[in-house]
């Protein structure tokens, strides 16, 4: 479903990626692990138009991407959380989870002002869909919040639902449990397997390994920007490099 071919990444003429290869089989969940400072935020960037890579190609679906904007990106339907927030504080929990429903919600003014009775419909078909998500992450009641005065946990978990409200294809999620406790991690541990038994496709960039082990059906190794195993998670467990990677410093 993705492809990444020899894609690199220069910040300043030091390397954050070198070229690094794989694919995203459809249907499967992909684990990109690695040290901190490993380049799998990069790689995240440079596969949703955030970043655009030095060198190499990104393809989904078999078309090439490498070139589009981020908003071109989500419209194929990759959609993605980040590993910094990036919710609109001022917005409502609830306007910020539509903002992942705007690419099917219309196109020009004209269209739209021409379309506006059957948007009034399509509006509170969006605002249901956008409820559910919410309902999923526990955070209903916290619809009209703006979402800047949510504990950390809440938005994490607001950027989840709003990532995946779209049913996208792809998605791409950057550290989802990071900084969660215990209770928050298992309710997003279980909404991120109900995505993988739907059959979503995901790349999943985590640090906490029983979730890894639990989940991916296959796992990327990345360390100093390159990529140094794929494999299953208990290949990938036995592997030298990746216990050196780890471990050895
Ligand atoms: P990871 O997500 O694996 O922790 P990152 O992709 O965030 O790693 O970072 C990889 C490397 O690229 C790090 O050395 C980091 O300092 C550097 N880097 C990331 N983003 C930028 C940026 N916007 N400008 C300069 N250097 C960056
Ligand atoms: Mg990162």
């Amino acid at each position: 479903m993705l492809k990444l071919e020899n894609v690199s990444k220069n910040f300043g003429g030091l390397p954050a990626l070198s070229d690094v290869s794989f694919e995203v089989p459809q249907g499967l969940v992909t684990a990109l692990i690695g040290p901190n400072g490993a380049g799998k935020s990069t790689l995240i960037n440079c596969t949703t138009g955030v970043l655009q890579p030095s060198k190499g190609t990104v393809s989904f679906q078999q078309k090439k991407i490498t070139a589009l904007p981020a908003h071109q990106v989500a419209r194929l339907g990759i959609a993605r959380t980040f590993q910094n927030l990036k919710l609109f504080p001022r917005l409502t929990v609830l306007d910020n989870v539509l903002t992942g429903l705007t690419c099917e919600g219309g196109s020009s003014m004209l269209m739209a002002m021409l379309r506006l009775p059957y948007l009034r419909h399509r509006e509170r078909q969006l605002k249901l869909r956008a409820m559910e998500a919410l309902d999923r992450f526990s955070l209903s009641d916290k619809a009209d919040w703006p979402a800047g005065i949510l504990a950390y946990g809440d938005k994490k978990r607001v950027e989840l639902a709003r990532a995946t409200v779209s049913q996208p294809d792809l998605l791409l999620l950057d550290e989802p449990v990071a900084g969660l406790n215990a209770e928050e991690t298992a309710e997003v541990g279980e909404q991120l397997r109900l995505l993988r038994s739907a059959g979503h496709t995901m790349l999943l960039v985590e640090h906490d390994m029983d979730l890894v082990m639990e989940i991916a059906d296959q796992v990327v190794v990345l360390d100093s920007g390159k990529c140094i195993a794929t494999g299953t998670p208990e290949e990938v467990r036995r592997n030298p490099l990746v216990l050196e990677a780890y471990l050895g410093r």
